[in-house]
């Protein structure tokens, strides 16, 4: 026997046909024995909807609000869950995150919890064999009371920390895609599946723009040390032996993988944006002058390069913006231009971040140099480049975006 949480995201919950087959995932670990807590989403599209409809209620609103509405999405899909369980013989009940509680941080809209009081849940467990329905994305401020959410994609974080307080064996996270793959296989069609992936390199990967989990769930995920299994919901879940190994990739600690490869993925974001603010001087504080104001429009700077100056008096000073914050970037540095004391900004928001990510960088020499070479040999010119221990990323014009990540895709021997 195990303890299982079971995550279903938005599409696997679409409607009440794929609740029903959702129903009957857990059906499948409830017969083989397993203890279960299923975590869900709302159905797809369901909370853009509840934003929009905030938005139009009034563009600037109190986020308390904000969170009161765009919970409500969970309340259902966990309801209807419950009610479908119930429905095929198996004992359920719903639970919302006041009701446990989940108790998180007063940030509402990105808050993050605090404490998860798994108790209640295990009881049920053992005394009635009751199936628990948790609604994702939610908790509730452990001062005021109020509901709050913990940002876009928070359910798989929600299954993670409830896997962690119920010390379940594994969080298995369904999905529309059978696993984390080397590469978005849109793009390159021979990207392979993963058996298994560091908590680490997941954490890049999700960071660098790979959608298939939410950073701060993998984060917890590697703090407790919880095994996340993404697999997806479309396979039927009569064909899966539920002692078996189903398709999919296990995320897990580097000292559980026992072939690491040097390389182990390519992940790549076309929402980029360069700035480069020409002719600064070249004396302590110009940087914070520049990142100070953009931090304080809660801008999200990534990659920064500086030159080292060759006249002693000026340099340039390039970085990267999310392209949706590029126009109001220039402007902050606009308005700060005296104290800054640039020449002039240009930018462009036609380029794309393209990372290659790898644990086995950290001991191998040269990886770096090879992509250099590979990508040159293709005519792509490279922006700027960053490092750091496990992964590299190169700033390019984003028209060769595809052909970048197949060559370093191929380069790698990541290929099927
Ligand atoms: N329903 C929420 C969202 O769309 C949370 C989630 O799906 O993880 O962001
Ligand atoms: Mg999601």
């Amino acid at each position: 026997m195990a303890r299982l949480v079971m995550k279903f995201g938005g599409t696997s919950v679409a409607d009440i046909d794929r609740i029903r087959n959702v129903a009957h995932h857990v059906r499948r670990e409830v017969e083989a024995g397993h203890e279960v807590a299923v975590v869900v989403s709302a159905m797809s599209g369901k909370t853009n909807e509840l934003v929009g409809w905030c938005r139009a209620a009034a563009p600037l609103h109190d986020a308390r609000e904000y969170d009161a509405v765009v919970a409500s999405g969970e309340q259902v899909t966990s309801g209807l869950l419950a009610i479908t369980l119930e429905g095929i013989g198996i004992n359920a009940r719903s639970w919302q995150g006041w009701q446990l509680p989940i108790l998180t941080s007063n940030a509402h809209g990105s808050a993050r919890i605090l404490d998860i009081n798994g108790a209640e849940l295990i009881k049920r467990f053992k005394e009635r064999k009751e199936v628990a329905v948790i609604s994702g994305f939610q908790g509730v401020h452990k001062d005021t009371g109020r509901i709050t959410t913990l940002g876009r994609g928070g359910s798989d974080t929600s299954a993670v920390a409830i896997a962690a307080a119920i010390q379940a064996d594994r969080c298995d996270i369904y999905t529309d895609v059978d696993g984390v793959y080397t590469t978005d296989p849109r793009v390159v069609p021979r990207a392979r599946r993963m058996d298994r992936i560091a908590f680490e390199e997941m954490l890049e990967f999700a960071s660098l723009g790979a959608k298939v989990l939410q950073v701060r769930s993998v984060e917890l995920g590697m703090l407790h040390k919880v095994k996340i299994f993404v697999r997806s919901s479309f396979d039927k879940p009569e064909d899966i032996d539920p002692h078996g190994t189903p398709p999919g990739t296990l995320i897990c600690d580097e000292e559980d993988i026992v072939e690491q490869q040097t390389v182990t993925g390519i992940a790549f974001s076309k929402d980029e944006a360069q700035i480069s603010v020409r002719h600064v001087p070249d004396k302590p504080g110009v940087a914070a002058a520049i990142f100070g104001p953009l931090a304080e429009a809660s801008i999200n700077v990534d990659m920064i390069v500086q030159n080292v100056s060759a006249d002693g008096a000026t340099t340039d000073l390039t970085f990267t913006v999310p392209s949706a914050d590029f126009q109001r970037s220039v402007d902050v540095l606009n308005k700060s231009k005296a104290a800054i004391g640039f020449d002039h900004i240009d930018g462009s928001i036609d380029v794309a971040k393209v990372s290659v990510i790898g644990i086995g960088m950290r001991s191998h020499a040269g990886v770096a140099a090879d992509a250099f070479k590979a990508l040159a040999g293709r005519g792509v010119n490279i922006r700027a480049i960053t490092t750091s221990e496990i992964k590299f990323s190169v700033l390019i014009d984003a028209a060769y975006t595809e052909l970048a990540v197949r060559t370093l895709h191929s380069l790698y021997g990541l290929d099927k």
